[in-house]
């Protein structure tokens, strides 16, 4: 197996209209040399005591996503070309992957990972990819086949996506079986032969992932949505007349608002909700720390931690990307001028750096 440590980049978006109104100032810093991302103290703390402090962290890269003027702009290409085009390289030598992003809301996850229409995210740029490199392909021993699912996992309950939603909502059960690890029973798996077709499917996952208004202003900030293409490759060797099948997960990964993990300031229904999905995100930094714990440190000084991930269902569903056979990354995306959750995010990224992955390629002899 391929022992790598979980690729942890960091994304730092623009400046919003109503920061611009506010006069915000920026206090983020990328060096592009180094990679290195520095968070700096804000000049007006409005008077808070609390004490600021700038901080250094290193990740594999560091994305300046916040001027399109600035030599060193990272647009929708440069992210997709430095990490989504490298990951689907791995998943057609068959290795499952997970990319994931993390913030807090309103810090461009979605952005990131699905984009828009104009300015495409890692998902349709990875879908776009994939259909691609199977048209250019000239070997006529290798057949593909592409399905998709879309779901999301919203205040502890796992929602089809790729389902219409009309009247009463069916939420899913998690499963695991022993050869394919956690599982969501019953979900919509639909095969796809063109980029028509996903971009369709992901389209109506989008518009049925819950809208919540909340404080926060943002329609999707409350729920997980987890986006995955299966990728099969059947080789039939003429010489030989031998069949191997190579089988590839991607999967991409919008997660809740970041401060889900903090207080929200809601009550009632609404904080049941605010700590239903803050059990899925704390539990996701347990794992996370856990992992961490047992990739550091010698194995005979210490004992192994048991990892948690059965204690929420997105942890629970996430085991094999976070722990087990998968090459993942991790896209913390930040905002230009919030102190307190971007030192919050980078240090949760920081942590994720040290955690190692066991991918191996899932291939088979059918015959
Ligand atoms: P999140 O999903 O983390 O809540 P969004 O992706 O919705 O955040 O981003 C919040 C706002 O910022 C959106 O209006 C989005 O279009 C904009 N935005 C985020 N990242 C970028 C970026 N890199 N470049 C331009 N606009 C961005
Ligand atoms: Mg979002």
């Amino acid at each position: 197996p391929d022992n790598g440590n979980v690729r942890v980049v960091v994304r730092v978006r623009g400046f919003l209209p109503r920061e611009i109104e506010k006069g915000a100032r920026n206090i983020i810093t990328m060096n592009p040399d180094t990679q290195e991302t520095t968070l700096h103290p804000p000049k007006h703390s409005n008077g808070s005591k609390k004490a600021y402090e700038k901080k250094n962290f290193t990740f594999d890269r560091s994305f300046w996503s916040c001027d399109p003027r600035d030599p060193h702009y990272a647009s929708q290409e440069d992210v997709y070309d430095s990490l989504g085009s490298e990951f689907l390289d791995h998943n057609f030598d068959g290795y499952h992957t997970c990319i994931f992003a993390y913030g807090q809301t309103g810090s461009g996850k979605s952005y990131t990972m699905m984009g828009t229409p104009h300015q495409m995210g890692l998902i349709p740029k990875t879908c776009k990819d994939l259909f691609e490199r199977i048209e250019r392909n000239k070997d006529p021993n290798v057949t593909f086949y592409v399905r998709v699912s879309y779901f999301e996992v919203y205040n502890e309950h796992v929602r089809d996506l790729l389902v219409p939603r009309r009247g009463e909502v069916y939420y899913l059960k998690v499963r695991e079986s022993p050869s394919e690890g956690p599982y969501v029973k019953d979900l919509t798996e639909v095969p796809v032969r063109d980029i028509k077709e996903v971009i369709r499917l992901m389209r109506l996952g989008d518009k049925n992932r819950t809208v919540a208004s909340t404080n926060m202003n943002d329609t999707s900030s409350r729920s997980h949505a987890v986006f995955t293409l299966v990728l099969k490759q059947i080789y039939h060797d003429m010489s030989t007349d031998e069949t191997t099948e190579r089988l590839a997960r991607i999967r991409l990964v919008d997660l809740a608002g970041s401060e889900r993990a903090n207080s929200t300031g809601a009550t009632g229904a609404r904080l049941r909700e605010g700590s239903n999905i803050n059990k899925s995100l704390t539990t996701l930094g347990r794992v996370i720390a856990a992992l961490a714990d047992n990739s550091s440190g010698s194995r005979q000084s210490r004992k192994r931690e048991l990892i948690p991930y059965r204690d929420s269902i997105l942890t629970w569903l996430l085991k094999d990307s976070l722990g087990g056979n998968s090459k993942t990354a991790m896209i913390a995306c930040i905002s230009p001028t919030d102190y307190e959750e971007t030192l919050s995010t980078l240090r949760y990224a920081d942590q994720a750096k040290r955690i190692r992955t066991k991918a191996t390629v899932n291939q088979d002899h059918i015959s």
